[in-house]
């Protein structure tokens, strides 16, 4: 057992630290999860997300499991085997979600484009005649890379549009039904900032009517979830499995915190704290791994310095400072640091804080 209580600042790819408001509801005291109180709690979560996904749509919900099961719920409830599915790869959640509309039976139409570059919409609608899905990311973590949500869904035709919005949700702008967004997944700890554990879930109207009549899991089956959360307000809730109580009561406190701000606010203090890291790592000489023009506030990808050794710069950061960063992925493990400030830390004190152990650490 251990009784470790460090306070780390989590400056990484995710999870970020939480706001106090959701750290504060996760140890309010136990409601079951039929209990009137908590639907209560359950019907203001799914009012909250849909505003920062910004829609309508009635089937908006909090999936009890992190962002990849958000993915895997994504792919299964919507995909037939040889269902033509059109992917867009810039990075590494684009590559799994190859694999995981593989294992669903897709016949994938992979569109690659490089590392910390975004996808052009053109070439991902044209790769593929009638493509039932076309997916991308909206924000790769693996990059620090922004894409066109917009233009992908203009240029979307009859297929859905399947986005990946873990890293975006509650950091930038994102409009789920003003640019045409089917299926949207997304997680709680990076711009949210609440705890990993859950994944806020979307699906239209028009995705409604073409999902699987019988999707091969039980547990992401969304046709069984809308009893689970009463489908709309008012509905009749019925037991589908255990509501991670606390964590919803948890992600409801987050998105009280987050509208309270205001969703503009909140992005704009988002823009502010990335554009304001990414100039200071500038002067300080280093160099940014993203296509300037898409780079994301909340993520910044940085190079690292020749003869500098990545990874002892990370250790030095978390020993001393108590700060995390992220490696850089796959063949950019040791070349490229990630550095987060998502819900809380993105604010000027992070700033400051960040680059000037950075400053310190490089000497
Ligand atoms: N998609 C993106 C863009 C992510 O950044 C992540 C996690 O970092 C995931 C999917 C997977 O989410 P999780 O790790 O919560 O399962």
């Amino acid at each position: 057992m251990s009784d470790i209580l460090t306070v780390r600042h989590l400056f990484g790819p995710g999870p970020t630290n939480p706001y106090p408001e959701a750290t504060e509801a996760l140890a309010r005291p136990l409601l079951g999860h039929l209990d009137p109180q908590f639907l209560t709690v359950m019907d203001s979560a799914c009012e909250g997300l849909r505003k920062v996904w910004g829609t309508e749509n009635r089937r908006t919900l909090p999936l009890s499991a992190t962002g990849s099961a958000g993915m895997e719920a994504a792919f299964v409830n919507f995909v037939n085997p040889g269902d033509p599915v059109v992917i867009a790869v810039n990075g590494l959640f684009g590559e799994r979600m190859c694999d995981v509309a593989a294992r669903c039976g897709a016949e994938v139409t992979r569109v690659d484009f490089p590392f910390g570059e975004p996808v052009d919409p053109e070439k991902v609608a044209a790769a593929h005649p009638s493509p039932k899905i076309i997916a991308a990311v909206h924000a790769e973590t693996s990059t620090g890379v922004r894409s066109d949500i917009a233009a992908l869904g203009a240029l979307k035709g009859d297929a859905l549009l399947l986005v990946d919005a873990v890293t975006s949700i509650g950091g930038i702008e994102l409009k789920a039904d003003e640019w045409g967004i089917d299926i949207g997944y997304a997680g709680t700890q990076k711009c949210l900032g609440v705890a990993p554990g859950l994944a806020p879930f979307t699906v239209s109207e028009r995705a409604w009517e073409r999902r699987v009549a019988k999707p091969r899991s039980w547990y992401l089956d969304l046709g069984m979830l809308g009893g689970y959360v009463g489908e709309a307000s008012g509905a009749t809730r019925t037991y589908h499995h255990t509501a991670p109580v606390a964590m919803v009561a948890s992600l409801e406190a987050g998105l009280r915190r987050i509208l309270a701000e205001g969703l503009d606010a909140v992005r704009e203090r988002h823009e502010a704290a990335g554009r304001a890291l990414q100039d200071g790592l500038q002067e300080m000489g280093l160099e940014l791994f993203a296509r300037e023009g898409f780079r994301l506030p909340e993520l910044t990808t940085v190079k690292v310095p020749e003869g500098v050794d990545s990874a002892a710069v990370r250790k030095e950061l978390l020993e001393t400072y108590d700060i995390e960063i992220g490696p850089g992925v796959k063949e950019y493990a040791s070349t490229v640091w990630r550095i987060g400030l998502m819900g809380p830390n993105a604010c000027p004190e992070s700033v400051t804080l960040v680059l000037g152990a950075l400053r310190n650490v490089l000497g």
